[in-house]
């Protein structure tokens, strides 16, 4: 089964060829960080029309890098929610068109079960049960993979997502968007220990988040910093705060890998990729005895592979979308 993959829910028009689910003939992304980058963030209108711009190139790149034509295509996968409306639409409007022209069955995938999916392409071992932390732009979920398709999501932030407290601290002390990178880079000059930012616990539930107070704990300490005319490390707010984010989501994704007893531990999403959070939960991991999983950079944020290996286990399972799909920007993890 060769998948032809088409990923727009953001700011990434990405398209990809996978074969038999996760062998990766192609994954072409093109980002318009540099464009929202003046704004500041995500633009939705600015990133509907820049996704219509570049979607058919990409996706004739995608075919050409992969050697193959449609006509070798068995299916098109095609990310359609959650997200952006505009944006989705611009890829779920050309799937639908490839897929009627070339008669191919059309397979609607969940974005996060794209993240989630990004792990089997480099670990060719990792099959379901394991619990997988996905930490994004605009999610943090603690999801226990039951099968494939199959999940339970045991706990999520109350507030900000993982992904969106990095990019707002970024902002907060002048690194520009997106912050992630920026702070993990900067991170590596400062102390983590120099300054203590409170670290989220909900007494009701162990695996839910909150990042909303050690942001607000970050701006606090810049706005005093300012009052007093003292200067601040930017760095070591950096380090720090990257610590109070890193430990909870450590401790968390621990005590649930305790608590269902699998052995195997997998990270997505592109708060995945931060340097500090891959080396504290290695660790734990090791502690414990359990396998740690995580997907290269490239695969952890978004792009189209992750989509088509995700499309290929949906189709398996005998999911096919019809000529009705529509964008669903609140789509919730499981439904079809
Ligand atoms: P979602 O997947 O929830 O819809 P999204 O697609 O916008 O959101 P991703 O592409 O998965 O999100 O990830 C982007 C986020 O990852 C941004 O918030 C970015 O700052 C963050 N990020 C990327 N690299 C790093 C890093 N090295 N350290 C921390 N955060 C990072
Ligand atoms: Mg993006
Ligand atoms: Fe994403």
């Amino acid at each position: 089964i060769t998948i032809l993959a088409i990923e727009s829910s953001c700011d990434e028009t990405a398209a990809a060829v996978v074969r038999e689910g996760r062998e990766i003939l192609s994954n072409v992304i093109s980002s318009q960080i540099e464009l929202h980058k003046l704004y500041g963030g995500v633009v939705p209108e600015i990133a509907s029309r820049k996704h219509i711009e570049k979607i058919n190139q990409v996706i004739e790149e995608a075919l050409k890098e992969a050697g193959v034509t449609l006509d070798e295509i068995d299916a098109i996968g095609v990310t359609y929610g959650p997200g952006l409306v505009g944006a989705l639409l611009v890829g779920v409007a050309e799937a639908k068109a490839i897929a009627y022209a070339k008669g191919l069955p059309l397979v609607g995938v969940h974005h996060i079960e794209g993240h989630i999916s990004a792990n089997y392409i480099e670990n060719k071992d990792l099959e379901p049960p394991f619990v997988c932390l996905v930490v994004s732009g605009g999610h943090t979920h603690l999801v226990r993979v039951k099968d494939y398709g199959t999940y339970e999501i045991i706990g999520r932030t109350r507030d900000d997502a993982a992904g969106e407290a990095f990019d707002k601290v970024a902002r907060a002390i002048g690194l520009g968007y997106p912050g992630g990178p920026k702070i993990d880079k900067l991170s590596k000059e400062g102390n983590p220990e120099a300054i203590v930012f409170p670290k989220a616990h909900m007494s009701d539930s162990p695996y839910d988040f909150s990042f909303s107070g050690v942001k607000s704990a970050v701006l606090n300490y810049i706005n005093g910093c300012q009052m007093k005319g003292e200067s601040y490390s930017q760095a070591d707010i950096a380090a720090s705060f990257q610590k109070a984010v890193t430990d909870v989501l450590v401790e968390n994704a621990m005590k649930a890998v305790d608590e269902f007893g699998l052995k195997k531990f997998a990270i997505a999403g592109g708060v995945a990729s931060n340097s500090a959070l891959r080396a504290a939960m290695q660790e734990a991991c090791d502690k414990k005895g359990v396998k740690f999983y995580h997907p290269s950079p490239i695969y952890c944020t978004d792009n189209a592979a992750m989509i088509g290996v995700a499309a290929y286990y949906e189709y398996l399972a005998g999911t096919r979308h019809g000529w009705d799909l529509n964008a669903v920007p609140n789509l919730k993890l499981g439904e079809r």
